[in-house]
């Protein structure tokens, strides 16, 4: 394509405009917003509609080996079929002869690892706002069959209205593949849960304890186990143990001890959750301002 070759960027190979060879449309690249694993992700403009998208753009290149090519052949095959007002929306994919091209909704406001950089900790309302789009998101996740196996602040995006959507699912897989291949820790998950670690696989009630290492650590700043050496963090998981967050209201301890509990057949469902004291007894506001991201919100009841 003529602009392509004409225009290619400084400093990189990627070129200006990225033309989807199936339907002909053709983006504009704009900034770079992060770099992932296997690629670089950037903010992409339809240039017949103005829309704006990011693009998780995959150098053939990086993925020669079997194995990583068919982690982002997976990602695709899971997520392109996938459509919720919770979950990072997937518009196109196509691949040319220098790389793959994943088309995503954009979320300007970052992730939510980024709002905790920034305050340190979060309020119980706004917790409950944002699990409570969380757990919507994951429903149908699982729902679908899909186990998500790396929740974590930062695969939670934010839009410009402060709507959550869940993403990266470079590490998801379908429930029956998760039963073959048990035993298989795939790829770093963060917040490992205690039956990942005794490698009996990853099921949707590994989701669940990722949920709560998620509340535990937007409430307190810090992470459940953070301990080191790897062999004490790993049996404070086994065993559920974690410093307790008295600063916290009783409800909320109470859903993350249920939440990381060791067995999980013990751990309550994604309904039970929102069924919690934690839940029906507080507040949670309709609408965050985007000030949250960056200090303490005032919420007029
Ligand atoms: P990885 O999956 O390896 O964590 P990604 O390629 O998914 O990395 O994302 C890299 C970075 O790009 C993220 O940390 C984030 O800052 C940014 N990013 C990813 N997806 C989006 C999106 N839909 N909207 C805005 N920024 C995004």
């Amino acid at each position: 394509m003529e602009h392509s070759a004409s225009r290619r960027a400084q400093g990189d190979n990627l070129s200006y405009f990225i033309e989807d060879p199936g339907t002909g449309t053709l983006y504009r690249r704009g900034q770079l917003l992060g770099k992932g694993a296997f690629g670089r992700c950037y903010k992409l403009t339809d240039t017949s509609t103005g829309k704006v998208y990011a693009v998780k753009i995959v150098p053939q290149a990086r993925i020669t080996r079997l194995e990583s090519r068919g982690k982002v052949e997976r990602e695709i095959e899971l997520h392109c079929h996938l459509s919720h007002r919770h979950v990072v929306g997937f518009h196109r994919h196509f691949a040319d002869r220098d790389n793959i091209y994943m088309i995503l909704e954009y979320c300007s406001r970052k992730s939510l690892a980024h709002i905790l950089k920034a305050r340190k900790t979060l309020t119980e309302p706004e917790v409950r706002y944002y699990l409570r789009q969380i757990i919507a998101g994951l429903r149908y996740l699982h729902q679908q069959g899909i186990i998500h196996r790396d929740l974590k602040l930062s695969n939670f995006f934010l839009t410009k209205n402060m709507q959550v959507k869940i993403g990266d699912l470079g590490l998801a897989t379908r429930d029956e593949q998760a039963g073959r291949r048990r035993g298989v820790v795939c790829g770093t998950p963060n917040y490992l849960a205690p039956e990942v670690i005794a490698k009996k696989g990853h099921s949707f009630q590994s989701d669940i304890w990722a949920l709560g290492c998620v509340m535990y650590t937007a409430l307190t700043g810090c992470s459940p186990f953070e301990i080191t050496p790897k062999q004490e963090m790993y049996q404070c998981i086994r065993e559920g143990r974690y410093p307790t967050p008295n600063h916290l209201s009783p409800g909320a301890r109470d859903l993350i001890g249920r939440l990381l509990a060791p067995s999980p057949s013990a751990r309550p469902s994604l309904e039970e959750v929102l069924e919690h004291e934690f839940f029906s007894q507080g507040f949670t506001p309709d609408k965050l301002p985007s000030r949250a991201c960056h200090s303490v919100p005032i919420f007029a009841l």
